[in-house]
């Protein structure tokens, strides 16, 4: 691993933190959770967010995904200054821009796989015929054609995070935050997750960005990004990423 190289400086960062700073509370008890925060990433970088619990990671996502605003600093969105938008605009701008990918799963329970994914779609206002199409085909992308009408409950883990991931890829983001996506998989899947994600980073040229506690997870990233304390401690390019000897798609797994 090396300092970060930025290797293209014609290219503009597609994401850009400049000395980001986040409070919670007030007063006596303001608590300062980010310390100024100034990171770059680059459209088509996979990148891996580590760091102690407490070190400000979710943080730092939850403004990278326009769900918080920084207290002190910018935040620029293809040039753009979040920080500036309104409500509005921000959740209009994750929505066209951003997809999300959670711990846990976070599916709908009584709701079949492709109805699960179809619901970004529906928010936007797609009609049945696009929905279903979109859906199948995101599906398709995560190797759970054939299992479209099962419920989160017949499916195992593994395949729970699929779903998850085909919802969060079915509006064809250009940035996807992945937080702990393994965190509650076993080693086997957490590999194939990773597989996944290697090959949507790879094939579809998404942005990824990940949370997580794993060396070995991390270790798929370019680039390896850690926090410590509300700074970020090191940013390091990953040159040696491991490269995934699972089937991303593999369907056979029994629950
Ligand atoms: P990480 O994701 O690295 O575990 P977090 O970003 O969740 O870290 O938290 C950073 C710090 O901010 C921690 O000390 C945490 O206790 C504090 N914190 C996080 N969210 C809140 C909140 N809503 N209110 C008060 N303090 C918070």
């Amino acid at each position: 691993m090396s300092e970060p190289l930025i290797n293209q400086p014609q290219q503009l960062p597609f994401i850009q933190l400049i000395d980001v700073k986040k409070t919670y509370g007030s007063g006596a008890t303001e608590f300062l959770a980010l310390k100024g925060i100034d990171l770059s990433i680059y459209a088509g970088e996979f990148v891996a967010i580590m760091g102690p619990s407490g070190s400000g990671k979710s943080t730092a996502m939850n403004i990278l995904g326009c769900l918080d605003s920084p207290k002190h600093g910018q935040y620029l969105f293809k040039g753009a200054h979040v920080e500036d938008l309104t409500r509005d605009q921000r959740a209009r701008l994750r929505r066209r821009y951003l997809g999300f990918v959670f711990q846990g799963f976070n599916l709908l329970a009584r709701t079949t796989a492709q109805e699960n994914v179809e619901l970004p779609l529906l928010y936007r206002g797609d009609d049945a015929k696009k929905r279903q199409i979109a859906a199948s085909k995101a599906l398709a992308a995560v190797g759970l054609t054939g299992w479209e009408h099962h419920t989160p409950a017949e499916l195992s883990g593994g395949q729970q995070q699929r779903v998850a991931i085909a919802r969060a890829i079915v509006t064809e983001p250009a940035v996807l935050l992945a937080d702990e996506p393994t965190g509650n998989l076993d080693t086997q899947r957490s590999h194939e997750i990773m597989a996944l994600l290697v090959a949507l980073n790879r094939d579809q040229g998404i942005t990824v960005l990940m949370v997580t506690h794993e060396l070995d997870m991390a270790a798929y990233a370019h680039r390896i990004v850690t926090f410590v304390d509300g700074k970020i401690a090191k940013d390091e390019l990953n040159e040696h990423p491991t490269m995934p000897t699972t089937m991303s798609t593999d369907t056979t797994e029994v629950i």
